[in-house]
């Protein structure tokens, strides 16, 4: 569908958009309004108040227990500092906290010129390919990546007119996922939950995909994609676990950091009242689905996915007009979108590789810091960034793609296998011009599912602190 509309100009990092314009013409915004603004906690907390709850909701008991919990770790704050802390997601709460403190934003409000969002432009003409570079559109789009990209799908597919999305809702929707991620992880930032959100894209406009899938699947992959890492703390699900974290006893060890980004999702949801106008069955449906995709993004599940996925395949009985099938698939493609980095051209994979491997050095720091166990490939003195890679694709990242190939053979599942196979012969040369380490990183990846799911923190690792000096303080204490 041809859609025509200009891309909002933003300001880095916290953006406010001077206009939107819509397909139907201009929207203008006050720049002073508190919309799009930096959040004005008072605001915020009183938005969140008035959402009721049934108290059979587990989304209540997570903001109750978020609410004890925060109270708990802050006895120190005062009144209305506290009331803020308890009731804003954890990266929104340090925004707010220095708004309080009356401390200055310290990101100057750079606005970019219009060459630079003519270029972001012609790039999401190319959306759909493999090659597309999310880095320089984050920079095109001035840091705003993820809600650039996430709004033009959800036009380009028709899915605001469709669904009646309120078009201010929306926005300010995408304005708070994306503030949502902390842009200070190496690699769990906005970026990559807008890299993972094209490469659904990608994969849902492949033939068997596109055929089959209704609106509401292509709503809910793309909302799934740009929201199935939210408010993720740079640390994973042991390290949560092991510093006694109040997620990780929410969600009684289990799929912690899943658990949280989809609560934080349909905490945006209901904030910002975006289904507001369906009927309340069909947005608490919607809200389920959204968190069974999110879920299957839990790596110490993938063999369980895998499994499924072999015998659908072996048996040939993958029926795409058949809703609990369709849905199945999508759980696969955000699987694969969300580990796909191996299947990249180099230059891309070899950033997210350095990305990601970062991260984990980081919270090993953490670790030894703090006298704790260091983590599985978490130690920079034993691991280096190939051998990392080396044991993630293959104990992890190709038998998932050959599976995906086997359900569409499509020149897209060959360009990707192609790719992965380059990059790891790339790493693997890399590793043989360097001095040998540890044989950690394969040894982590190829064992249980526990240990491979230290690999990957993408879906494993959690929770929720702001910057890396946030993350030194083990959970009980103050920030989180
Ligand atoms: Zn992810």
């Amino acid at each position: 569908m041809e859609v025509c509309y200009q891309l909002p100009v933003l300001p880095l990092d916290r953006p406010v958009p001077k206009h939107v314009l819509s397909r139907r013409g201009a929207i203008s915004f006050s720049s002073s309004s508190s919309l799009f603004g930096a959040p004005d906690p008072r605001q915020l907390s009183q938005r969140r108040g008035a959402i009721s709850y049934d108290s059979s909701d587990q989304t209540a008991l997570y903001i109750r227990m978020l609410a004890r919990l925060s109270c708990v770790s802050t006895s120190a704050s005062s009144g209305p500092e506290r009331r803020v802390h308890r009731l804003l997601s954890f990266q929104r709460y340090l925004h707010s906290s220095r708004l309080l403190r009356g401390v200055p934003q310290q990101i100057p409000l750079h606005i970019l010129d219009e060459d630079y969002t003519g270029q972001a432009r012609c790039m999401l003409e190319k959306v759909g390919n493999w090659n597309f570079d999310i880095f320089l559109f984050d920079k095109l789009t001035n840091g705003n990546s993820l809600i650039t990209l996430t709004f033009h799908l959800l036009n380009q597919y028709g899915l605001v007119e469709l669904f009646r999305l309120d078009m201010v809702k929306l926005w300010r929707f995408l304005v708070m996922v994306q503030e949502d991620y902390h842009s200070d992880n190496p690699y769990h930032n906005a970026v990559h939950a807008a890299d993972v959100t094209q490469a659904m894209y990608c994969y849902l406009r492949e033939p068997l995909l596109a055929k089959s899938l209704t609106s509401y699947d292509i709503l809910l992959g793309i909302l799934a994609a740009a929201t199935h890492d939210l408010d993720h703390p740079g640390v994973n699900q042991p390290f949560l676990i092991k510093t006694d974290h109040y997620l990780a006893t929410l969600y009684r060890n289990t799929s912690v950091l899943e658990n949280h980004h989809w609560k934080s999702a349909v905490g945006l949801f209901r904030e910002t009242g975006l289904f507001s106008h369906l009927p309340a069955e069909d947005s608490l449906s919607m809200e389920r689905e959204l968190g069974s995709l999110i879920l299957a993004t839990d790596i110490s599940r993938q063999n369980d996915y895998l499994s499924r996925f072999r015998v659908h395949l072996d048996q040939e009985d993958l029926c795409l007009s058949n809703y609990s099938h369709r849905h199945f698939i999508l759980q696969m493609a955000l699987k694969c979108a969300d580990i796909c980095n191996p299947c990249r051209p180099w230059e891309l994979s070899k950033q997210w590789s350095e990305r990601v491997t970062e991260e984990f050095f980081q919270q090993g720091d953490i670790e030894k810091k703090h006298k704790l166990e260091v983590s599985p490939l978490c130690d920079r003195q034993k691991n280096t960034v190939g051998n990392i890679q080396i044991g993630f694709i293959t104990y992890v990242a190709e038998p998932l793609f050959a599976e995906w190939a086997r359900f569409s053979d499509t020149r897209l599942s060959q360009t990707m296998l192609g790719h992965m196979g380059l990059n790891k012969a790339s790493w693997s040369g890399l590793q043989q011009e360097q001095t040998p380490v540890s044989e950690e990183a394969e040894a982590s990846i190829a064992g249980t599912d526990t240990e491979g799911a230290a690999v990957r923190r993408d879906s494993t690792t959690a929770t929720a602190t702001g910057g890396t000096s946030s993350k030194e303080i083990p959970q009980g204490s103050s920030e989180s």
